[in-house]
């Protein structure tokens, strides 16, 4: 029988044209990787960019390369050493050649029974392994911290009553407790839970920016005497604003004493545990009942890629395992490799995120990434240094791990709204991209270096270019005061 009417196929013509195509596509994004280190840090996206053309009727598949070609210079600039903002991690060439592989083979890690489910199996057992976790228990590659932080906490609101919840909704009364320091994402996870934000309780810091543990009693006790049931408490290593690494031993303390679940938001942090500078202050992350992570932060796999670790294997799979008829399990075939990571997590169809993480790991091994993370710390440390030996500086917080927060001063001058204007202007000029923060209600420069490829002098460049901008708007007046 022949087909009434032939559609040709997505699959190319002429596999020697794809190969060209292909090719030529490869060298370029090699390229970009190989000049990571030059020109600009960002750059504003061009006006036909933000333009929104109709959706293609008829392709055209080079006017789409020639596209993707011209997007290559207006990334964020992450990749470049002088980018210093939020957290972002700047990535590696060769995860260009993992996803080449990925994308190869298209797998879906729902689950069944193929190559792909055993390389993520790979990853979680090395997680275990990086953060002294039991072979027992569980783990999943996600998006981010943000998926991670609401897998870990609806396991643990959902053991609460026996995994009641998932049929009869949401049980009223549970509380849960962090710092006022704690990323937004744990905030918004109560949200999601249903818990609502208000039932995340923000415990004041210390003047290191972590969480004060005799008012994290004290918030419990008044919680459990009001009636109310408290269920979590949410430490973090690293803190977005300047790194802070909460007592992370006390809060298991506190945890065990009480009962509850202790999740550790470590998104770039936790990840330090391969630096032999950092590990021997975060041992209470081994005791931890759940800990979100990035490997696109500190770990530089490219986005995205993230990691949720749970102690307890059985809660994590009781809070999402769903397996109705099409997707049940069997001993043979296809359907079998149980349990399927689909038990663990809100997704069914996922990507192969596992594979770029595994050739990182693989290729470059614990050691040199922990060395990375030593080299970072000690870089924030030396900016602090030069920052406190210039009076036209002032350090605003003390250096917890690789963030430092510092201002440019001068007098009679709004200082929040000079700082502010001084990293638009690195930025818009092109020479480094750190952002901003607010600390004790002052807005100041915040250099967040979670980068493999920063070196001593692209600090130095970023005071120099700091400096002579904060001059210039003094000298123009700008933000003056009096
Ligand atoms: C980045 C970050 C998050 C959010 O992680 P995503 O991977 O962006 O979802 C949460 N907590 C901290 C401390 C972070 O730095």
């Amino acid at each position: 029988m022949t087909d009434i009417q032939h559609i040709p196929s997505l699959d190319p013509d002429n596999w020697d044209n794809f190969r060209a195509r292909a090719h030529q596509m490869l060298e370029s994004a090699i390229d970009q990787m190989a000049h990571a280190g030059e020109g600009r840090v960002w750059t504003e996206p061009p006006d036909d960019l933000k333009t929104l053309p109709p959706i293609p009727v008829q392709g055209d598949a080079a006017q789409t390369d020639t596209q993707m070609k011209a997007l290559l210079p207006y990334g964020v600039g992450n990749t470049h050493p002088r980018f210093f903002g939020w957290v972002h991690g700047s990535g590696t060439p060769s995860n260009i050649i993992a996803d080449m592989v990925a994308g190869a083979m298209n797998a879906n890690l729902g689950g069944r029974d193929h190559g792909a489910i055993y390389i993520e199996k790979q990853v979680v057992s090395w997680c275990k392994a990086m953060f002294g976790f039991p072979e027992t228990a569980s783990g999943l590659v996600v998006s981010g911290t943000s998926i991670a932080t609401l897998i870990a906490l609806k396991s643990a609101r959902d053991r609460m009553n026996n995994f009641a919840t998932r049929a009869s909704g949401v049980q009223p009364g549970l509380v849960g407790y962090t710092s006022t320091q704690t990323h937004s994402c744990v905030a918004r996870t109560f949200d999601m839970l249903g818990l609502g934000s208000d039932a995340l309780r923000k415990i004041p810091v210390n003047d290191a920016f972590e969480m004060d543990t005799v008012a994290l009693q004290a918030a419990i006790d008044a919680d459990r005497a009001a009636g109310l049931t408290p269920f979590a408490i949410i430490g973090t290593a690293g803190a977005v604003n300047v790194g802070a690494i909460d007592d992370l031993d006390t809060l298991a303390d506190i945890a065990a004493t009480e009962n509850l679940w202790f999740h550790v938001d470590g998104a770039f942090g936790a990840t330090a545990i391969l630096s032999d500078k950092i590990k021997p202050r975060l041992t209470g992350l081994t005791r931890a009942d759940s800990i979100a992570f990035d490997f696109h932060k500190w770990l530089h796999v490219n986005y995205d890629a993230g990691f949720i670790l749970i102690r307890d294997e059985d809660a994590h799979r009781r809070a999402f395992s769903e397996r109705p008829d099409y997707l049940a399990a069997a001993d043979r075939g296809l359907a079998a490799g149980n349990p399927w990571p689909t038990e663990y997590g809100p997704e069914l169809s996922r990507g192969f995120r596992a594979l770029k993480i595994w050739a990182q790991l693989s290729e470059h091994g614990t050691d040199k990434l922990g060395q990375l993370i030593t080299q970072n710390c000690n870089q924030a440390q030396y900016l602090a240094d030069k920052v406190n030996a210039d009076p036209a500086f002032e350090l605003c917080a003390p250096v917890a791990l690789n963030i430092c927060c510092f201002r440019f001063t001068a007098p009679d001058v709004d200082l929040s709204r000079l700082n502010a204007e001084i990293v638009i202007q690195l930025q818009l000029d092109g020479v480094a991209a750190p952002s901003t923060t607010v600390l004790n209600g002052n807005t100041v420069i915040r250099v967040n270096i979670t980068n493999h490829r920063t070196a001593y002098s692209d600090l130095d460049i970023l005071l120099k270019a700091t400096h002579s901008i904060g001059t210039k708007l003094v000298l123009e007046r700008s933000f003056a005061t009096t």
